[in-house]
Parts: C-alpha cells; structure tokens; sequence
C-alpha cells in the first residue's frame, strides 16, 4: 500500500476528500475502494487504477486461537511479521514489528540471527496494524493495545516509530490510547532521554535480562556499548520526566542469567525505581537454554521478598512459533511464504 500519489490525485479535489480517505483507511479499515461510498465513483475509479490499497499478508492461526501471526511481504519483497494476541480479557494486542532483521544480535532472539536489513517506513509499521484491523473488522473487533515488540529495535528507528504512534493515537484515525502502546528497547540510552523529553502516556519496556554488565554482554552485544548504570539512571530520568512506571524485560536462560544470587543482585539494582519485572522464561529451540520451573520460581520469589512486583509473560502461540523472529527465519531458510 503507497499513499505517495494520493496528493496529485487529490490536487482538483475539495480539501475535505484527504480526510475522507484518511477516515476510511485508519478508521472504517476499508480494503478497497469501492467501499468508499463516500467519493464520487469517477474518483473511486481512479483511485483504483493508481492506488493499491491492498496488503500482501499471509495469516496462521495458532491451535488454541489464542494468536495469530503474520507474514506480510513489502514492496521491496522484505517480509516482517506482526502478531495478534487475543487476550481472554477481550485486549486485542497487535505486535508489530519496526525494522526488518535487527542489528543487535541478542543471543535468545531469532531475528537478532536474521541481521539487519532496514528500518520500516511509517506507512509499512502502521500496515500491520492496519492488516489485522481489517481482519478484526469481520468479526466486529478492533485492535485495543499495540506494542512494538516484533523484529527491530524500535529505538533505532526512533523518528518512524513515534510517527507511527501518532497515527495509531489520533482520534481521527486508529484512536488507541497512549497508555495502550508499548514500546520495548534493548537501551538505546540518548533515545530513551530523548523520549522521555515527549513526556509521551506510553509504555517504555526495558529488555535488562542480566543484573550485571558481565553477563548482559554475553547474551547482548549492545551492552558492550550502554553499561547497565547508564541505562538504569536513563530509566529512572524517564519515570521522573514521565511519571510511568517501567517495565523491565528479563528473559530466563537457564545456566546464564537465572540463578538467585543474579535475582537478589537485580533486586539491589532496581529497588525504588517506580517499575515491574516481566520475567519471560526462555522458550526457543535451544533446550539447553530453558529454566527449570523451580529456578523460575526462585527467581520470583526473590524478587517479591524484595517488593519488586513481577509478571510472568503467558507463553502465547508457541505452535505458530510467535516469538520475534522465528516465522521470518523459517521463510529465509525454507521460503516459507511464496
Ligand atoms: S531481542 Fe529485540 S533488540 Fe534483541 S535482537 Fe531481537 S529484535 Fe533485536
């Protein structure tokens, strides 16, 4: 879908068919148009001849439809992956993703082992939600929550993302609170400063997954360049400019990062800072990597006895593989959408 000819369309056109448009593409999720009762038929003509406003996507459900993932396939024959969680409390989460591949090579990510390709324009991170919004429509549903939480390092493609958030934002268009979107950093330090200057409603999500930096940088390259001390005063500017808690992200691998002493280590580290700890167990290929049910829970209860609220992520779609990265991978090696 490529906008960029609408403004030469529209240029004979009364102000008002821009907002129209914009109305039936962000808000009434119209998939071609001929459903744009709204235009003149000779407009709706043209437009169908010079503006595709279909998505090449590809869906697969999980068993329990708990999630469904995507594979949608940009102009340039990229494809990103966005997935819909359907929460049992009736949120609609859509995770989309802001880059294609990462460059921050995390050792427990599959997209990480795809390598960076490029950063997604505003128009390709809002078709995603865009894609699933217009599934959701035929069952009388709307995306409630976005979180960007797919391939890509949001913070790295900082100008698109908040331009995409305003989008999602706008009242005229997707209308999603900010306090439903959710933007997850591996601690691109300067960005989370400078977007805790935007005193933005947001989530910020913070991917810490170690206490140290000794350990941080064995399963994230980026902390050879942000020390943990460094990001851990970046978060707490943050609450402090935007009076939101933050969620820091820790994915459990077994051996690594799981012991007790690493929980107690953690606890010293964030005590008093206004946040939660969302401790995701490992659940990828690897078995090797996987923590054992009693070290998870050790884990937590360190945390608790310390008075660090914790979650634990429900480990949504595994069968579809919906954890960031893995659909995108099998294509690369298999050719999985064709
Ligand atoms: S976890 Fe996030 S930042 Fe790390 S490699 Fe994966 S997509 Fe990139």
């Amino acid at each position: 879908m490529n906008l960029s000819k609408l403004k030469d369309i529209l240029k004979s056109e009364p102000d008002f068919r821009v907002r129209q448009i914009e109305k039936a593409i962000y808000k009434d999720f119209c998939e071609n148009w001929n459903e744009v009762t709204t235009l003149p038929l000779k407009l709706r003509e043209i437009l169908n001849k010079e503006i595709d406003i279909s998505i090449n996507g590809k869906i697969l459900k999980s068993e329990g439809s708990d999630s469904l993932k995507a594979l949608i396939k940009l102009d340039d024959e990229i494809t990103v992956e966005t997935v819909l969680l359907m929460h049992k409390d009736g949120r609609r989460t859509v995770c989309v993703s802001s880059q294609a591949g990462c460059a921050s090579g995390c050792i427990f990510c599959k997209t990480g082992k795809l390598g960076f390709k490029r950063n997604l324009r505003v128009e390709e991170i809002i078709l995603q939600a865009l894609f699933f919004s217009r599934y959701l429509k035929k069952q009388n549903m709307r995306i409630t929550n976005v979180v960007f939480m797919g391939m890509g390092e949001p913070l790295l493609n900082y100008d698109n993302v908040l331009d995409s958030i305003k989008i999602l934002n706008d009242k005229n268009k997707f209308d999603i609170s900010q306090r439903k979107i959710s933007v997850s950093t591996c601690g691109i330090i300067e960005k989370i400063k400078l977007l805790a200057e935007k005193k933005l409603q947001i989530n910020l999500a913070i991917s810490i997954n170690a206490p140290n930096d000794n350990i941080r940088q064995k399963i994230m390259p980026i902390a050879y360049k942000y020390q943990l001390n460094e990001l851990l005063s970046a978060a707490n500017y943050y609450i402090k400019k935007t009076n939101r808690r933050i969620m820091f992200e820790y994915v459990l691998l077994k051996g690594i990062n799981d012991k007790s002493e690493y929980a107690q280590e953690l606890a010293k580290k964030i005590k008093g800072l206004l946040c939660f700890v969302n401790l995701i167990p490992y659940n990828g290929e690897d078995q090797n990597k996987k923590p054992s049910l009693k070290s998870i829970n050790e884990f937590k209860e360190i945390l608790l006895i310390n008075q660090i609220p914790v979650t634990q992520r429900y480990r949504f779609g595994t069968d579809i593989k919906a954890a960031c990265g893995q659909l995108v991978f099998l294509k690369e090696k298999n050719n999985y959408l064709k």
